[in-house]
């Protein structure tokens, strides 16, 4: 007999990992896959970096670090904080984790308490409604369509706002629409915001560093808002770092302290290589960081005109950041695949895709908008090309 908590029974898998997972065993079997379903820079970790492990493990640092990190990383990430994003954070307010997945999860447990409402402007990253869902919290999804290029207002924000709203989740650039918010937007949110003082923000600033509009405003640069914002973030995509596994978040103290003993509890502090990795990816030369957030600019461009021309494809503006596309399908539902089979949704369309033309991308419903169809362009010109040839040719069959 199968015994599986509630708890867990009630989560859904991560619809990023297994359409990745998926193309992977499919590749096993010999087949020419092109993966764009996880977000995943396909570049190196910078050589320096590598280095600072490789002396790391030379070093000995192979004890257990303290719970939050190492004070000399979390020193960096403090100073990187104040001189990138202009924000005041003490190394004591910043908890370092195994990716900014363990740290978005680690507030929410800390902070959301069995029917609290967290509102989520959708669509949004796959993981955060499961994460709401294991604190026992209420999702508040809102759907932000193209024709407010994905992103809720001020006005929005607050009819959504009940006594129960606990938090508010902001990412920005987003995944997977690549939408920014602009300074006087994040404003506006602030401004609405300062009226409901027990409200606190998370904001995922994890596409920080690959925005096509330039530096970014954090929300926890506003004054009003002061002692309310907790910023995630970590090396994952800028630095090229998705498997050592380190990211942050940077709170209010109270939270930091929730989190630490959170952490302490189930995983202690992470790989002490990885931290040290990260460290020299804080401290080091930022110019790789520059260099492939260029390539991904010229990705962009390219996989945007390409989309323009696959039938039943809409997407109207080019995404501001992060490192993916996001079109809208539904012109495509009710078509017939060569044997008759009818594509329904964005799921059975992802699936035909991958099935038919060898090329993976992630149901928009998995982000909460039903409509659309997400492909990663992190990866090469070469590849996207291909894969929007494939694409292209998979939806020309349908009738
Ligand atoms: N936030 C967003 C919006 C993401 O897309 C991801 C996926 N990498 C993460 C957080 C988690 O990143 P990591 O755990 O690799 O730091
Ligand atoms: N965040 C990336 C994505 O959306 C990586 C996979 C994951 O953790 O969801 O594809």
């Amino acid at each position: 007999m199968e015994q599986i908590s509630a708890r867990l029974l009630a989560l859904s898998p991560s619809a990023t990992l297994a359409m990745s997972q998926k193309s992977q065993e499919l590749k096993a079997q010999g087949l020419d896959i092109i993966n764009l379903s996880v977000g995943e820079p396909d570049f190196n970790t910078p050589d320096h970096i590598k280095e600072a492990a490789k002396n790391a493990v030379d070093g000995n640092f192979s004890f257990y670090t303290a719970v939050p990190g190492y004070l000399s990383l979390r020193e960096a990430i403090s100073k990187k904080l104040k001189v990138e994003n202009g924000v005041d954070f003490a190394p004591t307010q910043i908890v370092v984790g195994n990716g900014a997945k363990q740290e978005i999860c680690n507030v929410i447990l800390a902070i959301v308490d069995k029917g609290d409402e967290v509102i989520i402007p959708t669509p949004a990253w796959v993981s955060y409604f499961e994460m709401v869902k294991l604190a026992e919290g209420v999702n508040v999804p809102f759907l932000c369509g193209q024709d407010q290029d994905f992103k809720i207002t001020a006005e929005q924000l607050e009819s959504l706002i009940t006594d129960k709203t606990k938090v508010v989740l902001l990412c920005s650039p987003s995944n997977p629409t690549g939408a920014i918010y602009s300074k006087e937007e994040l404003a506006a949110i602030a401004k609405v915001l300062a009226k409901y003082p027990r409200i606190i923000v998370i904001a995922d600033e994890i596409y920080e560093h690959i925005s096509y509009c330039g530096q970014l405003t954090s929300i926890a640069s506003f004054p009003e808002l002061k002692d309310r914002v907790v910023i995630i973030n970590g090396v994952s995509k800028a630095y090229a770092m998705t498997g050592w596994r380190i990211g942050f978040c940077a709170a209010p103290a109270y939270i930091a302290k929730a989190v630490t003993k959170l952490q302490g509890q189930y995983t202690s502090g992470c790989s002490s290589i990885a931290q040290k990795a990260a460290e020299a990816a804080y401290t080091g030369s930022q110019e790789c960081v520059e260099v492939m957030r260029q390539a991904f600019e010229r990705r962009r461009d390219l996989i945007f005109d390409l989309v323009q021309q696959i039938p039943g494809f809409r997407l109207d503006k080019k995404p501001q950041g992060a490192f993916y596309v996001f079109p809208d399908v539904t012109a495509l539902f009710g078509k017939k695949t060569s044997d008759g089979k009818v594509i329904s949704n964005a799921d059975e369309l992802a699936m035909y895709l991958l099935e038919t033309g060898h090329v993976a991308g992630v149901t928009g419903a998995a982000f909460g908008a039903p409509d659309c169809i997400r492909f990663s362009y992190a990866t090469s010109e070469e590849k996207i090309v291909e894969a929007m040839r494939r694409v292209k040719a998979a939806v020309e069959e349908l009738s």
